[in-house]
Parts: C-alpha cells; structure tokens; sequence
C-alpha cells in the first residue's frame, strides 16, 4: 500500500500526540493523520502551568504547541473535545465522540498521557479542592491564588512533588500562606532521596511554607459548601481555603486496557507495555509521552517518564517507527523546574535505594551546584542547581557507565568532559 492510501490515528493531543503529527508529515507521510482529544483547547505544553502561566507572566497564547492554522495547513484531522472510548484491533477502528464515530486506521498511536491521583478522603467535592493537569486547571487556580494573596488567605497543597512544590512557590509569590503536607520525610523523596530532598524543604522554607512531613490528609473540613480546614492523620486541624491534591498522576491506560493490550505492573509505572521502537503487544498500535512503559538499556529496566522531553521526543519517535524507520528510543531521562529563584535540570534515573553516594560539585550553601546519584562509581544522575549548560556532558558520563574518580567529580574545576572516557 502506498503512503496516500493509509491512515495512522493519534489518540491524545497533548506534546507527545502533536509532535507525532508533525514528525509524520515532516518525514514526508502523505496518507491521512487524524489527530482525537478530548480537551477542547489545541494541544498545548503543560510546564508553564505551574510556572509562568500561573504567576501570570507567560500569555495564554504561548503555551500551544503549534497555531491552530497549522493543523489545516499540515493537513492534520484534528478533532478537539472528542473522547476516543473503544479500539477495535480486529476491524483496526477507533470510535470516537457522542455520535460514535469510527475511523479505520492503518497504524494507531496511543499518547493519552496521565491524569492527577484523587484524594480519597471526605470533602474532597469541595468547591475549593483542586487539581492540576489542564489549561482550565490552571486559570481556575491563578484566580484562586490571586485571591488567597490579596485576602492573606491559606493555600494547604497535598503532595511535595515537583506540581506540588511550584504551586507552592507561585503561591508564596502571590503572597498567600501555605501549608505542604507530605507523608515521605522530605519533599521529592522518590526522586531525589533524602540528601537533595532536604535542599528543597529548606528553599521552601526560607520562603514562609509550612511542611508537615510523614502526614497524610485525612478530611477536608467544609461548611456551606466550601473549604474551612484540613485534618491530618496526628489529628490536627489546619486552616484552609483552598487545597491543592499535587499527590501525583496515573497514566490513562484505560482504553489501552480494554482493548487487551498489555500493561505494566505498578513496579514498572502500570504504563501501556512498548518495545524499544515504542510499539505495543499489538504491532500497529504504538505508545509515546506518559502512558507508556519502555525498555531502558542503559538502566536496565522499564521506565515510564512523566516528563516534557519524554513526550517531546517520544512522540517523534513513535512516529518514524509508525513509519517504518529503525527507531531505538533510549534518550537520558530529562526534567527540569523553576521555583522562586531556583531553576534545575535532572538528567538520568537514580530512585531511592539505587545509588550508593551523593556527590556535590560546587556549593550546595549558594544553591548554585550539580549533584551526582553514584553507585559504584558511575554516574546513575545528575542534577544542575543554578549551573548551565552542563546537561550534554551529564548525559554523555551517564551513558557512559564510566567508572569515575568520585573526587575529581566534585572538584568544580576539573571540566566535566575530562571525566568523559
Ligand atoms: C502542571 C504541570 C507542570 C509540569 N511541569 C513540568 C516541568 O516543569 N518539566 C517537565 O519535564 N515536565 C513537566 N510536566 C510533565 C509534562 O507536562 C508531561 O510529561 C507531558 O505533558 C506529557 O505529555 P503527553 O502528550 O504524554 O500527555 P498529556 O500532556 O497528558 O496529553 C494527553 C492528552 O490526551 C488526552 N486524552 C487522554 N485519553 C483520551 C481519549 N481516550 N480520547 C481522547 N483524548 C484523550 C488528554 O486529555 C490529554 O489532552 C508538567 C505537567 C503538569 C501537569
């Protein structure tokens, strides 16, 4: 069958489905791509978010991926506010939005992303509990944070995550109390461990955020229909007018599930199951960006990555390969953040218990230093507080598995490339 005749569908418009689309036609695909999601705004970006968007110094209009124009200039059959519910793999069919519609495709691309965790506990229909994953999420809680600043009123956020703590810098930034409560001893623990955990807490703490750590949220107190208070499981009553749930999100594999494809186990991100081409159990069906679980090499596991340059290079990924192109998807995992005046990259993967040292190159004190998870002398991650264009060299010593001097690692002024074998 030639290219023209051929029809590859993408389920989920967020960075990863939208940079699929571009990826196919940039590689020349002349068949139809229709692109299902059921956010009703064009695909956009999700950092700024928690970040610019929020603290309102980025414009609604710079968070999209592409202009709506380019849709219809690229020929992409985008249908927004269109819920894909069913995937036939007998028939190749997707059916999609209120009237059903079916669409047959040649090739499909799952990139339906993750969405927030639930609180379950009482009080959580409050008018003043809120979550955060959509552009709507996010002007509904500028508003709100606009309030709690001018009325000195209390923010309590459940979960020091990366959404988490950035929501409590914007949220300090617009001068409103916050209470973080955490039921891990330090902010970020699954990811950065104890040591650099540590480092956050303190950074939050210099800016007036309260933190209880090692509690859980047990009942969000409401009367008339809005937020009062929050008990923690000590007991203890806080004050709050609002409560962000930042307790993190779960990959949509519902869809994925029903039709029979496999899925991780929770050790391995409970994601949608791809190979190294991104390809799922069933060969024309792929998986890119949040929902998928895929097989890491250079760890020796199966990651699924809940980050900004997993979909922003996963997808184009998926695409090629949906293409027929030799594709090995292996990138360095990558994130990064901004709070208050703290901006960092990570580079790599290093979960608690899989390191055996942290190394500090430069001062920790100044907040201006880059952090290396080692075990047994090669480089598992590293992460750049306030220091810059360091990402490449990061990334090349942890794919090199090289066993390094831990000494020169920390000594700033040995270049980074000279540990480079
Ligand atoms: C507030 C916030 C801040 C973030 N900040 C950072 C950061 O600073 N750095 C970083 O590295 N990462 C950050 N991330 C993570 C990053 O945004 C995600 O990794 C990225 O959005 C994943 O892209 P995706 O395309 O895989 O999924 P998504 O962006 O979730 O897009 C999936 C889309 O598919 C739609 N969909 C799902 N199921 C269906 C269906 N059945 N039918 C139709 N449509 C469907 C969804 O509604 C959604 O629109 C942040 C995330 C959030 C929420």
């Amino acid at each position: 069958m030639v290219d023209a005749d051929q029809t590859f569908v993408i389920v989920g418009g967020g960075l990863a489905g939208a940079k699929a689309a571009e990826t196919l036609r940039a590689e020349g695909f002349t068949g139809r791509v229709i692109l299902i999601c059921d956010e009703r705004d064009h695909p956009y970006e999700r950092p700024p978010l928690s970040k610019g968007y929020v603290l309102g110094k980025e414009e609604r209009d710079t968070v999209f991926v592409h202009e709506p124009a380019w849709y219809a200039r690229n020929d992409i059959e985008l249908h927004l506010g269109q819920t894909v519910d069913a995937i036939d793999r007998t028939a190749k069919t997707v059916r999609f939005g209120e009237d059903g519609t079916v669409v047959h495709y040649d090739k499909l691309l799952l990139a339906t992303g993750a969405e927030p965790r639930r609180l379950d506990i009482p009080g959580t229909d409050l008018a003043g509990v809120h979550h955060l994953r959509r552009l709507a999420h996010a002007e509904r809680l500028k508003g709100v944070l606009t309030s709690l600043g001018r009325d000195n009123g209390h923010l309590v956020i459940a979960g020091a995550g990366w959404i988490g703590l950035e929501i409590a810098a914007a949220a300090r930034e617009y001068g409103a109390e916050v209470t973080v409560v955490e039921h891990g001893q330090t902010p970020l623990h699954g990811v950065l461990g104890p040591e650099l955990g540590a480092l956050f807490a303190e950074l939050h703490r210099e800016h007036g955020v309260r933190f209880h750590f090692g509690r859980r949220l047990t009942e969000i107190v409401g009367q008339d229909g809005m937020v009062l208070a929050v008990r923690t499981d000590d007991g203890e009553e806080h004050p709050a007018h609002d409560v962000l749930a930042a307790i993190g999100a779960a990959p949509r594999t519902a869809l994925a599930e029903a039709a029979g494809l496999e899925i991780a186990d929770a050790a391995h991100g409970r994601g949608v199951v791809v190979d190294e081409r991104l390809r799922t159990s069933d060969p024309d069906i792929y998986a890119a960006g949040d929902v998928a679980s895929f097989p890491h090499a250079l760890f020796d596991t199966r990651l699924r990555v809940e980050h900004w340059a997993n979909a922003l290079n996963g997808g184009p990924a998926a695409a090629r390969a949906m293409l027929g192109q030799d594709v090995t998807y292996d990138r360095v995992p990558y994130f990064f953040s901004d709070q208050y005046d703290l901006g960092m990259e990570y580079s790599g993967w290093a979960p608690a218990g899989s390191y055996d040292q942290v190394v500090i190159r430069g001062d920790a004190g100044k907040r201006e230093f880059i952090a290396f998870w080692v075990k047994e002398g090669r480089v598992l991650a590293g992460m750049n507080v306030n220091v810059w264009d360091v990402t490449e060299p990061i990334q090349k010593l942890i794919r090199s598995r090289a066993q390094v001097n831990t000494e020169n690692l920390a000594n700033p002024h040995i270049p980074l490339e000279d540990l480079i074998p």
